[in-house]
């Protein structure tokens, strides 16, 4: 069955049933940019039931919401049909601006040692209707509450680009102008570093920004919390990074975990600015949160991120800490959906 969030695939639908343009353009606002439910986009006639049987539209149930106490934060645990437990957090920041943090597999295939998600294991990649039924599910609670989701985070569970061919085809309908019409300056990809699959995120999609989950300054420190370093180590990672950029408009942000006496050097700070020569990028500091209970890893003093970030900073890089959301209900990834596995 196609996906009703494949659009040629709904188009094609639409022509064969000789479906008027201007009531094709009312369901396109309605359901994919106002999240009203399909009888109500189609205005209660019956072509709703046509098309639920034509398509596949899987149903994601909410099992637990979770409001942050101390800022706007909404986490969602949400469970496909076949019983797989996925994570979605609304990130409300005070301007008014929203943010959506989405998952794109059950699980991950990758292991990285201080990753909540990773003690999961890989369950299985989400279909296109599940990664765009998050954003539709936030979307209906966000219009309750007169906000609209602007921004789209691929830094949920899962590595996004190893299910590559769903995220592109979500990218597709999420910035189709015709759709749900989202700036491409406002979707964010993170990898930690399928290199391969760069290239084609950014062939495809030029103008979305790539967050590369880097973590090190060396291969020897990078080894140790991600072993998908083995495959894909640093040097591989510049060579296409440097050749994406010469081709995408997107930022690029390095995400840097910063993880007490690990990663957290001068030394480190220094070298991670050698590596990165030559990369148009800003580099994003995050502060290990100690509450995810991986390992034996502690976050940084603060006094070590400043002197850190100074020292990039020095090195002529932008460099930003990432304002960190949701620290009361879990809501780093994989957090919450561990905690309900155990
Ligand atoms: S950090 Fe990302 S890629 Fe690594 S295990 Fe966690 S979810 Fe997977």
């Amino acid at each position: 069955m196609p996906s009703l969030f494949d659009h040629q695939e709904l188009e094609s639908f639409f022509n064969k049933h000789q479906f008027p343009l201007r009531k094709r353009r009312s369901f396109r606002r309605l359901f994919f940019r106002e999240f009203n439910s399909l009888d109500e986009a189609f205005a209660q006639s019956d072509f709703a039931d046509q098309v639920r049987q034509h398509f596949d539209i899987p149903k994601l149930k909410i099992v637990s919401r979770q409001d942050s106490q101390i800022d706007g934060a909404t986490k969602l645990l949400l469970q496909t049909e076949d019983g797989q437990n996925i994570e979605t957090v609304i990130l409300r920041i005070g301007t008014g601006r929203t943010s959506l943090c989405i998952s794109s597999q059950a699980g991950c295939t990758e292991k990285c040692t201080f990753c909540s998600t990773a003690t999961l294991g890989f369950k299985r990649n989400l279909s296109l209707g599940e990664i765009i039924g998050q954003v539709m599910l936030a979307g209906e609670i966000l219009r309750e509450e007169d906000r609209k989701v602007r921004n789209i985070v691929f830094m949920g569970m899962g590595e996004p680009l190893r299910n590559t061919d769903n995220v592109l085809k979500s990218l597709d309908i999420m910035l189709s102008s015709a759709y749900m019409g989202l700036s491409s300056k406002r979707v964010t990809v993170s990898t930690i570093g399928i290199t391969e699959n760069i290239s084609k995120l950014r062939a495809a999609f030029p103008e979305v920004n790539l967050a590369l989950s880097l973590h090190a300054s060396n291969d020897e420190v990078r080894n140790i919390l991600m072993p998908i370093n083995k495959t894909f180590p640093m040097e591989k990672i510049k060579e296409s990074l440097l050749s994406a950029q010469e081709s995408s408009s997107g930022d690029l942000m390095i995400q840097y975990l910063l993880i007490k006496d690990l990663n957290d050097s001068p030394e480190q700070a220094l070298e991670l600015a050698q590596f990165l020569k030559g990369i148009d990028c800003i580099i994003n500091l995050i502060p290990y949160n100690d509450s995810m209970g991986m390992g034996n890893w502690k976050s940084s003093s603060e006094e070590k991120m400043f002197a850190f970030q100074d020292i990039l900073q020095e090195q002529n890089f932008q460099v930003t800490r990432r304002h960190s959301l949701g620290r009361d209900i879990d809501a780093a990834c994989g957090q919450l959906a561990a905690k309900n596995q155990k």
